[in-house]
């Protein structure tokens, strides 16, 4: 597992004050916010693919810009990251977190959060919310 940082351990915490929320209580507030960045995106650039590598610290910081600008403005960034940790998303990039770095924040997710309040991790269930 690479090191976190500052970033990853601020994000996490801000997820963190959603952990005992339902995740479909924040895709409806997502949902009410009119004109997200991610709706007139190819829903494809949010989504690398599972198995795809970022080696070394160039990609991963070329692939952290290039999501947190698409995300850019986003006023919902928090909600969008702990509605994907709810759900238990493994891959892709949510809440202006590109895929790499949402991989760690899962990890660091689940070292927190406690298996019988994360009902849907493990699960299939998985969401489209964009
Ligand atoms: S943070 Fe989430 S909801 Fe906001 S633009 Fe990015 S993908 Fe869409």
């Amino acid at each position: 597992m690479r090191t976190p940082t500052i970033f990853h351990y601020a994000r996490i915490a801000d997820a963190l004050r959603h952990a005992g929320t339902d995740w479909q209580a924040l895709d409806e507030l997502i949902g009410a916010v009119p004109d997200l960045p991610c709706r007139v995106s190819d829903p494809d650039v949010f989504f690398p693919g599972e198995g795809a590598r970022f080696a070394g610290r160039r990609a991963i910081r070329d692939e952290r810009a290039r999501i947190a600008g698409l995300c850019s403005g986003c006023p919902v960034r928090t909600e969008c990251l702990a509605s994907a940790l709810l759900r238990g998303e493994i891959y892709g990039s949510w809440g202006g977190v590109c895929q790499p770095d949402f991989q760690l924040l899962q990890q660091l997710w689940e070292e927190r959060v406690p298996r019988s309040a994360r009902p849907l991790a493990g699960s299939a269930a998985v969401k489209e919310t964009r």
